[in-house]
């Protein structure tokens, strides 16, 4: 994850619809996200839950893999409406636990229906920003939805779809079932791929296949997408030696790592100066926000350089293999992040070996940047002010402030 802020041009790095639904099994949760309001930073949910008479809880996804912390926007959730065969149900949310809504399902109903409402102006995965504008969306689905209490994220199925706003294309990781105009069905997916696979979509959208020479001799190499979304058509623009590092950085990462463990991968780039400020790592994907003009300036693409690295070494130090007090059964319990150290500290140093290496930045400005951590060390004295052990278990409160480091 980074928290993105990169706002000065001397290398200071800041850590910052209604779709028949065929071979759902009984106990799918279908999710139906309208999200033609996202120009106006509303997005829209429905979702069926198979349901049986009695007390009912759902919950709303609390602790956010990537971000370390509660960050789940609570805050923005609103609109909730349950009904079952028709008639509108009283619920309740508990009075302890902000993040769980109470329900009594009526007998003879076997399906709870709840209408739901994301406002997204300030959340976008946690990157402070707003997820939408009047040409880019950024849909984390953790922000759409609920689930059944206490379930484990592995074991609870979703089948979910989206509408888009008319006209807008789409990148994501998930699998694609079926397209009919805006409305875009996915194949059902467990509750922990479903979050760990967002969707950006916008008005000026493309898709480049990143190629990359395999370095794994004859084995064959999963397929990368690179998805940009920008405000405007012309910041899509990436030059042949751009395209030629992306590329470089996919054969850098089999010379690194030595095997891939995902289907395909997709960089979902954002080049937006209205949305976003994140980055964050998903399996298959990551969903990264740069300054609008990263292709095009030559010292905005210096600042970014080494954020989709990052991201994309996460997909091996981070999700492929994760620190155990990281890795949850759901999204209630509470994470503890002694080890983030490796999950993000061997990231960090990876990131920024692997913009060298692909060609994103010089061997000149990568030997600036190391300067630059040496100058800014050189000024703390490290350990014996804050250890390294309390600084990574305390990463749930210290990511709340975006600061230095
Ligand atoms: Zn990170």
């Amino acid at each position: 994850m980074r928290v993105a802020c990169r706002f000065s041009l001397s290398m200071l790095v800041f850590l910052t619809f209604s779709f028949a639904s065929p071979n759902l099994s009984a106990q799918t949760i279908r999710l139906q996200v309208d999200l033609t309001d996202a120009p106006r930073n509303v997005y829209h949910a429905h979702l069926y839950f198979p349901a049986k008479p009695g007390a009912m809880t759902l919950v709303f996804p609390k602790w956010i893999p990537g971000n370390h912390r509660p960050s789940g926007p609570i805050a923005a959730l609103t609109g909730i409406r349950m009904e079952a065969a028709g008639k509108t149900l009283a619920w309740q949310r508990d009075p302890v636990d902000m993040y769980a809504f109470h329900v009594d399902v009526p007998q003879g109903v076997d399906t709870l229906e709840v209408w739901l409402d994301a406002i997204t102006t300030l959340d976008s995965a946690g990157g402070g920003g707003p997820a939408a504008s009047s040409n880019i969306l950024d849909l984390n689905w953790n922000a759409v939805l609920l689930y059944p209490q206490e379930a484990r994220a592995d074991n609870v199925e979703f089948s979910p779809s989206v509408k888009l706003p008319s006209g807008w294309k789409f990148g994501t990781a998930l699998p694609v079932a079926k397209i009919a105009g805006d409305e875009i069905e996915f194949s059902p997916v467990s509750l922990t791929t479903l979050i760990d696979s967002p969707l950006i979509a916008g008005v000026h959208y493309r898709r480049i296949e990143v190629a990359a020479p395999n370095l794994l001799g004859a084995r064959s190499s999963p397929q990368h997408f690179m998805d940009l979304v920008a405000d405007n058509e012309g910041d899509l623009a990436m030059s042949p030696e751009d395209l030629a590092a992306f590329q470089k950085l996919v054969a850098e990462t089999g010379a690194l790592f030595g095997a891939r463990h995902y289907r395909q991968y997709h960089f979902l780039l954002t080049l937006s100066d209205q949305v976003g400020g994140h980055g964050l790592e998903h399996h298959e994907s990551n969903d990264s926000v740069a300054a609008e003009r990263m292709l095009l300036d030559p010292d905005v693409h210096m600042l970014y350089a080494d954020l989709v690295p990052h991201e994309f070494a996460h997909s091996w130090n981070g999700k492929y293999r994760r620190p155990a007090g990281l890795a949850t059964p759901n999204y209630q319990e509470p994470m503890v992040g002694d080890l983030l150290w490796v999950y993000e500290g061997l990231t960090e140093y990876l990131g920024t070996v692997l913009a060298e290496r692909s060609g994103l930045w010089t061997p000149e400005q990568y030997r600036e940047e190391l300067a630059y951590i040496a100058a800014a060390l050189d000024h703390r004295t490290g350990r014996n002010w804050r250890s390294l052990e309390d600084t990574a278990r305390s990463v749930q409160v210290l990511r709340t402030i975006t600061q230095p480091e």
